[in-house]
Parts: C-alpha cells; sequence; structure tokens
C-alpha cells in the first residue's frame, strides 16, 4: 500500500493506492501556498494518516508527483510559482522521517506518465509519450520502460517548443511555445481577440460548448486549438516515433482525435507516423494520484 501525494497549483490530493493501482481512499485540501511549508507538511502528514485509516491500511512507501520544478533524486522543491516558501525545502526526507518508509518524488508529468504506462491507457507499451493539456501543456516521455530524463535527471519541457516564433510570448522567454498557442486558456485569449478585442471573457469549456451549438467563431477557435495541438503531436511524432501517445487533462475531453490525425497526416511523411497510436489517458480524475504512488514503484521496484 503506497501513500500517494498529488501537488498541484491549486490543491493538494493525498491518498492510499494499492499494488495494482487502484485508489482505496483519498483527501484533498487547497494548496495555500502562503501559508508556508511547516503548514503544508503538516496537512499533507495529517491527510495521509487519514487515509490510511480510512483504508485500513499500513503505509508501505510515499510516492510524490507535483508540478515542478523538483529535484527527484534530492527530494528538494526548487522555484515553483504557487509554492515560493517551499523553494529548498524536503518533502521527501521530511516524510520519510515521520513515516519511517522509502519516499520518492517526480515532477507530476512524469508521474502521470508512469501511471499510464504501467496501469492505464499505456499498459505495455514501450515507447509512450504522456502529454496533458489543460492550463498548461505538461508531459513525461518513458523509453524502453524508463522513464527518460535529460542532463543532471532534470525534466524535458514538451510544452516549451516553439510552434510559431511570432506567435503570444510565454512565460519561459520565447513566443509562440505549444503552451502559449494550445492550452485552454491560450484558446480562450484567441477567441476574445478575435471580436477584435471586444470578445467575451469564455473559458475553454464554454467555446467548446457553443462550438458543438454551432457558433461559428467558436468553431474557429476549436479549429485553431485543434491544429496547433496537432501540430506539437506531430512535432513529437516526427522526433520519437513514439508507440503510443497518450492524451489527458481538460481540454482533450473536447477535442476529436480523427481531426488531430487529419493534421498530422498533412505532413510527418518521412515517419511511419500511422504506427503511432493517440489514446486518451484512462486512470480518469485520480490519475496524478495513481502516478504519483506509481513513482514510488517505478523508484525502488
Ligand atoms: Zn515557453
Amino acid at each position: 500500500m503506497i501513500g500517494a501525494i498529488d501537488i498541484g497549483g491549486t490543491k493538494i490530493a493525498v491518498g492510499i493506492v494499492d499494488d495494482g493501482g487502484a485508489v482505496l481512499a483519498k483527501l484533498e485540501s487547497p494548496t495555500r501556498g502562503e501559508r508556508g511549508y511547516a503548514d503544508g507538511l503538516a496537512r499533507i502528514t495529517s491527510m495521509l494518516r487519514e487515509a490510511a485509516q480510512k483504508a485500513g491500511a499500513e503505509i508501505s512507501g510515499i510516492g510524490i508527483g507535483s508540478t515542478g520544478w523538483v529535484y527527484p533524486f534530492t527530494g528538494e522543491f526548487g522555484d515553483v510559482d504557487f509554492l515560493p516558501t517551499w523553494k529548498g525545502c524536503n518533502p521527501v526526507k521530511d516524510l520519510e522521517r515521520v513515516f519511517n518508509v522509502r519516499v520518492a518524488l517526480e515532477n507530476d508529468g512524469d508521474a502521470s506518465a508512469l501511471g499510464e504506462a504501467a496501469w492505464g491507457a499505456g499498459r505495455g507499451k514501450q515507447r509512450l509519450i504522456y502529454i496533458t493539456v489543460g492550463t498548461g501543456i505538461g508531459g513525461g516521455i518513458i523509453l524502453d520502460g524508463q522513464l527518460y530524463r535529460g542532463v543532471d535527471r532534470s525534466h524535458p519541457e514538451i510544452g516549451h517548443h516553439v510552434i510559431d516564433a511570432s506567435g503570444p510570448a510565454c512565460t519561459c522567454g520565447f513566443r509562440g511555445c505549444w503552451e502559449a498557442l494550445a492550452t485552454g486558456p491560450a484558446m480562450a485569449a484567441w477567441y476574445k481577440s478575435s471580436a477584435g478585442g471586444n470578445g467575451a471573457n469564455l473559458g475553454a469549456k464554454e467555446i467548446f460548448q457553443l462550438a458543438r451549438e454551432g457558433d461559428a467563431r467558436a468553431r474557429s477557435a476549436v479549429e485553431r486549438e485543434t491544429y496547433y495541438l496537432a501540430l506539437g503531436l506531430a512535432n513529437l511524432i516526427g522526433l520519437f516515433v513514439p508507440d503510443m501517445i497518450v492524451l489527458g487533462g481538460s481540454v482533450m475531453k473536447s477535442i476529436a482525435l480523427e481531426d488531430v490525425r487529419k493534421v498530422i497526416a498533412q505532413g510527418c511523411r518521412f515517419v511511419p507516423w500511422e504506427k503511432t497510436q493517440l489514446a486518451l489517458a484512462s486512470l480518469g480524475e485520480d490519475a496524478n494520484l495513481i502516478g504519483a504512488a506509481r513513482v514510488w514503484h517505478h523508484r525502488y521496484l
């Protein structure tokens, strides 16, 4: 029984996950980064104890998936926008001391990739890329069953490859990154600006709904979203030709994969692109938590 911790911008979720990837109990709390690290750690500790009690389980290890920047092998937090007071803190060491078990930490994109590869849509795939599209674009790469890491075992930022150098400015320093063009907020910003800046402030979910009702401008926004999403996926197929790309996140619930494939088919002619399967993530709303548990398995088993 693994204690799983998913640390995100709006909430921290904690759960007990068995060795088949099933969530036996879970609890959530708003992230509340402004309250400081000690408060966050205390909440995580008490939620883990309560979840273990609910599940009638003894925790034999703890896995953490967190929005980056984190250092998986020291356990330290780096510069995370919404957790400024956590910088330099080490929940891995602190939780090891409290629970007396081994603890493993990864970026949440990598955690979800590991979860989908072990227990979800990507089961049994040797070359797998996981992508989540919501307010940002994150992901993880699995090659030959192992998590791909960069220099210093760093986490590659797939969402920041440039799609259109004349596109909107991105937080990373470039313009027109995949994340600046194909997220829900990017779609909403385009929808607003397409009406000469006078468009309504609608979220991606509402724009998808309007498009289904036949609204022409909303349909253009969805077409544009699909196009940029597909361009980024085409780049990944061209670079890696993976067995499968697993797609998760709120935006993916409303995108037609056959339309994505039509865009990919316009290029990619020098690789067997049609052999790369596109699949929706299958672990559902607990995907991050299940992925966090898998982080422990991947590190220690
Ligand atoms: Zn960027």
